[in-house]
């Protein structure tokens, strides 16, 4: 059992983290869960579209906040939750990881850290800051750090995706 792994990587543009996101999706499989955390306007829904994009969907990736929870459908099932607001947590994710194609989907939660008690050992949890949230195009720090068997396995391939050079 080694420590569990991280990287860091930076985006100075939306672009760069909607093609962060893409190059990501590479690394998914079902039923993985992704928690997301940063603050508002961080960027973790533009995150999300470039995932979704990168798993060959064509559906419109908008902020979950008020639908609770949204589906989308590419190489896997995703299941987008953000739970910044929501009351009845435990009911959504159960939507997420039992319901939602037969608990198949890929699992992306923005503000997933609140809720981490409620969800599997195995996670990848994505941090994003910025100094400057308001700005058109600013740079986002984003700490990708496994959680977990899972991810100790598969971090090689994760950093090849995201450009990172393995450490080994
Ligand atoms: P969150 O879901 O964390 O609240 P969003 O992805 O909805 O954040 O919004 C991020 C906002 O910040 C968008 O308006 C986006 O255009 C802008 N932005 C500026 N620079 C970046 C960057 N490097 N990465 C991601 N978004 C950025
Ligand atoms: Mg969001």
């Amino acid at each position: 059992m080694g420590a569990d792994p991280a990287v860091s990587v930076t985006t100075a543009t939306a672009d760069d983290t909607l093609a962060l996101g893409v190059a990501l999706a590479g690394v998914f499989r079902e039923r993985d869960v992704v928690l997301l955390t940063g603050e508002l306007g961080a960027g973790k829904t533009t995150l999300v579209r470039g995932i979704v994009a990168g798993l060959g969907s064509q559906d419109h990736v908008q902020s979950p906040t008020f639908t609770l929870i949204r589906e989308y459908a590419g190489r896997l099932a995703v299941a987008h939750v953000d739970v910044y607001r929501l009351e009845r947590v435990q009911d959504v994710v159960d939507l997420g990881l039992d319901e939602i194609a037969d608990g198949r989907a890929l699992l992306l939660i923005e503000w997933g850290d609140a809720i981490q008690d409620l969800l599997p050992s195995d996670t990848l949890r994505i941090t994003m800051t910025t100094a400057d949230p308001t700005g058109e195009d600013a740079e986002r720090t984003v700490v990708l750090a496994g959680q977990g068997e899972v991810w100790r396995a598969r971090w090689d391939d994760l950093e090849a995706l995201v450009g990172v050079r393995s450490r080994a």
